[in-house]
């Protein structure tokens, strides 16, 4: 699985004849979005690559769901088990 996000970038490269320069014909680069040690960065991803890493990607963020889901479970359990016995607020 991979942390982060697929997208799509679109840019011009600078040189002044490319047919990028008029701000309307861009380069396209599918890059893999992430954030490390607060902060955002990109990695070029090949053609070939893209439909693996998004794949990765899927599957980080419904395992990231599933475990937020069993520790908002844990954490009810703890709360109402608190509330019966009469302790907590
Ligand atoms: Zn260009």
């Amino acid at each position: 699985m991979i942390r982060g996000s697929v997208v799509v970038q679109r840019r011009r490269c600078g040189k002044a004849n490319c047919q990028c320069a008029d701000g309307e014909a861009l380069h396209e680069a599918t890059v893999l979005s992430y954030s490390q040690s607060g902060r955002n960065r990109t990695v070029m991803l090949a053609a070939a690559q893209v439909a693996s890493v998004r794949e990765a990607v899927a599957r980080y963020r419904a395992a990231q769901a599933k475990l937020e889901e069993a520790g908002n479970a844990g954490l009810a359990a703890l709360l109402a088990a608190q509330a019966a016995s009469g302790r907590g607020r």
